[in-house]
């Protein structure tokens, strides 16, 4: 039976192991998703960016258009001046005149103010694209070296996984399957320690008489509470004394 807690402990460490890997290759991969996301965000705003640049390109070319009109406008008013009679008519093309003048000088002002808003987004977009071809440099670069550590990490888990499966074909059946079942159901620990008393799986106390039980090594015992196999190990004696 000693033998059987053996390998049931080695096989759990085994375990143990994989999961790590595949911890491990998470994390890796979760750099990468973290960049590219980073990537697409600065992406999307500066797609925002140069269509604001667009927007305000074309309100400056309305902005141009009004102000052509109103020049026009007043070039006519002026012809008209001399062929027009009455002082009501005169006044009247003052007026248009002194208006499209106005016009003229509230467009060039709002033209200047589009023409400033344009040069600063397109400045923002400019630098974001810096920014965002610097990154997309060190996405290339990193997904190069997490590659080959994922082809590292997989081929020592291969190397735990043939293993685990020597090890779990040279066990019973039945046990196996209760392994097995556990490890699912107990997120993937199904063999676990008893020190002092308490099991490691839960944390939760072993009966005195069962304890005594498992000091013995000539049963498998579960833990009453998670149902746990347990083990006890002799503390090591040269930690002690270190
Ligand atoms: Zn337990």
């Amino acid at each position: 039976m000693k033998e059987e807690i053996e390998k049931l402990i080695a096989l759990q460490k085994l375990n143990t192991e994989m999961s790590q890997f595949d911890q491990k290759i998470a994390v890796r991969q979760k750099e990468l998703t973290d960049r590219e996301q980073s990537i697409l965000e600065k992406e999307a705003a500066i797609n925002e960016l140069q269509e604001k640049v667009q927007m305000l390109e074309k309100s400056q070319r309305d902005i141009k258009a009004a102000h052509d009109d109103a020049g026009t406008c007043i070039k006519e008013r002026q012809n008209k001046m001399m062929q027009v009679q009455t002082s009501r008519e005169h006044q009247a093309l003052l007026k248009e005149i002194e208006d499209a003048k106005q016009l003229i000088k509230n467009t060039e002002e709002k033209l200047l103010q589009a023409m400033e808003q344009a040069e600063q987004a397109a400045t923002e977009a400019a630098e974001l694209e810096n920014i965002c071809n610097g990154e997309k440099e060190l996405l290339a670069d990193e997904t190069k070296t997490v590659v080959a550590a994922v082809k590292r990490l997989n081929s020592r888990r291969k190397t735990v996984f043939n293993k685990h499966n020597k090890l779990a074909a040279d066990l019973q059946g039945s046990r196996m399957k209760r392994y097995e079942k556990l490890l699912k159901k107990r997120n993937g620990l199904a063999v676990v320690e008893v020190i002092d008393g308490v099991c490691q799986g839960c944390f939760m106390a072993i009966p005195p008489q069962q304890f005594n039980e498992i000091r013995k090594g000539e049963q498998l015992f579960s833990c009453p509470t998670c149902q746990r196999i347990l083990y006890y190990k002799e503390p090591d004696s040269e930690a002690d004394e270190k």
